[in-house]
């Protein structure tokens, strides 16, 4: 449908014609990441005459540069040399694993690069006009773009998208200018192996880089202030990680911050305190610093526009098309709040192109699904039981270890579970978590059941393919009325069928 129903202002002539027929909507779109190329595709699908600005050759933003993609791709190379380990206890030895550093980054390059490089293409094809620069609005219709050399254009536009992301938070005592202290971006370049890391911050990405340090043969340890690893999410599918990495990792240090660190000639030399170890001063021989993300909204030139930044931590304003208080500046991605996922980035790209072609278009997804990638993965979409507890909504909670699962015992990892927290009265499908090889994909089906305003019974009655891990998730639901074939809660004799 190329209809587009927004007006189009007269400031400007129309000077950036790209792909769109004449009089057609110009569209400038800041920032390429998974929010802000799809925007500008679907834009251009449209009929929208497109401008798609970002500093690197290619569309990919942080997702694909220097964040999901490449850190997903080391992981899978850190997944395979767990699964050669483990296969030792059922006869296949391989040995120790010879890594050769150099190919294993040529080929995470090369990922980065085919995908990146089809991005690209798919500009091309769409006519999308994609420059290379960095943007800073001059006011609600206009953009001065400046590229690596230094040389200025001005893009007029009907409407901007704002979808400049986010960067690795700094802490500033800790800040140390040394090829020794990494942030996601240089630990993912994957320079060389140390032999001891320090990742300070036990979130998602400080957990994810160390496994994957930690896999290829560095002795990794982990601080973290609070008192649990991932911060915020579910205890219960947090437990069987941290076993794990209990085993791969050299310490974990929870309840525990690290107060200083400084060069010297063998490593960084650290100053730790907390509630097991310390006050005590460490060497290692890198640092990691994955201590969260900050929005990219300082040096957009927001103040020739009437866009508003929240104070706090800096996220764009926006109303539920993702339009900002300027009416013609939508905000979407990591800039436009929480949580900092680029699927969410993504399904806002919609949201905001179809606002601004004058579609009934609004954001209100039930669930956002949240994956972290170590081994075991963890997945949530939907309310979790802490979500549950404050908002003091009632739930009815099943929980279906994985011991009880023919795949998980045939992959030789019986140490997941599957979650499943349900409205009591009207059996509606609230929140599913899951720990487990895998759940990052199971995930897509729990949040669709979400989406859909599933109950029990929909998830129960719904053939799941056997042997996989997705019977987990029709299990869960059967032990909701206590008749799970393969697994006897222990309250079973208060259980009784509220199926029929
Ligand atoms: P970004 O991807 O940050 O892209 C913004 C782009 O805008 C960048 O290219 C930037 O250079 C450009 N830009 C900034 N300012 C300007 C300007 N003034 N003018 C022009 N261009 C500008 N999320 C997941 O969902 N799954 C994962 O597995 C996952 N893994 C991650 C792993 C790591 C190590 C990291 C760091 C992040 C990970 N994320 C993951 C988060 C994900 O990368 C972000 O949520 C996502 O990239 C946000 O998309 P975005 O379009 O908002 O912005």
């Amino acid at each position: 449908d190329s209809t587009i129903a927004a007006p189009r202002t007269q400031a400007n002539g129309g000077s950036n014609s790209a792909g769109g027929e004449a009089g057609a909507t110009r569209l400038a779109v800041i920032g390429a990441g998974p929010g802000g190329y799809p925007a500008a595709f679907l834009a251009a699908d449209m009929g929208m005459d497109v401008t798609l600005i970002d500093p690197e050759p290619n569309p990919g933003g942080v997702c694909l540069y220097r964040g999901c993609i490449p850190s997903k791709a080391l992981l899978h190379a850190a997944n395979v040399v767990h699964e050669a380990a483990a296969a030792a206890e059922w006869g296949l030895d391989f040995g120790t694993p010879k890594i050769d550093v150099n190919r294993l980054r040529a080929w995470k390059d090369e990922v980065v690069r085919k995908l990146t490089g089809g991005l690209g293409m798919l500009t091309k094809q769409r006519k999308v006009r994609y420059v290379q620069g960095t943007a800073v609005l001059t006011g609600p219709h206009g953009a001065l773009v400046r590229d690596a050399d230094g040389s200025e254009q001005q893009i007029d536009f009907d409407y901007a998208i704002i979808a400049t992301g986010s960067r690795p938070s700094t802490v500033p005592s800790l800040a140390l200018d040394s090829p020794r202290v990494m942030d996601s971006t240089s630990a993912l370049e994957l320079e060389s192996l140390p032999e001891t890391l320090l990742v300070i911050g036990g979130g998602y990405i400080g957990l994810e880089l160390g496994s994957v340090y930690s896999a290829l043969g560095a002795r990794v340890t982990v601080v973290e202030m609070t008192a649990g690893l991932l911060p915020g999410v579910d205890r219960d599918l947090v437990l069987p990680l941290q076993r794990r990495l209990e085993e791969q990792f050299e310490e974990i240090l929870l309840e525990t911050k690290v107060q200083s660190i400084a060069e010297v000639e063998d490593g960084v030399r650290v100053s730790i305190a907390g509630a097991v170890a310390g006050p005590e001063e460490r060497t290692f021989e890198r640092v990691l610093i994955a201590v969260g993300r900050r929005p990219n909204s300082a040096d957009l030139g927001l103040e020739h526009t009437g866009v508003r930044v929240e104070p706090r931590q800096g996220f764009i304003e926006t109303d539920v098309q993702r339009r900002t208080a300027e009416p013609s500046i939508f905000a979407i991605g990591d800039v436009a709040g929480e949580p900092m996922l680029a699927h969410k980035a993504t399904h806002e790209a919609r949201v905001a192109v179809e606002a601004i072609a004058g579609q009934p278009a609004a954001w209100d997804p039930r669930a956002i699904p949240a994956v972290v990638f170590t081994d075991p993965e963890i997945a949530w979409a939907g309310m979790t039981e802490d979500q549950a507890l404050d908002q003091r909504v009632e739930v009815q909670i099943s929980r279906f270890p994985w011991a009880a699962s023919g795949r998980a015992t045939t992959l030789g990892r019986s140490d997941g579970l599957t979650k499943l927290l349900v409205e009591p009265h009207t059996q509606r499908v609230l929140g599913i978590g899951i720990v487990g090889p895998g759940a990052g994909e199971l995930i897509a089906e729990a949040t669709l059941a979400i989406e859909l305003g599933a109950v029990v019974d929909d998830l129960r009655f719904t053939i799941h393919p056997h042997p996989t891990l997705t019977e987990t998730i029709m299990e869960s639901a059967e032990l909701f009325f206590g008749q799970s074939p393969h697994y006897i809660a222990r309250d079973r004799a208060k259980t009784r069928d509220r199926g029929r």
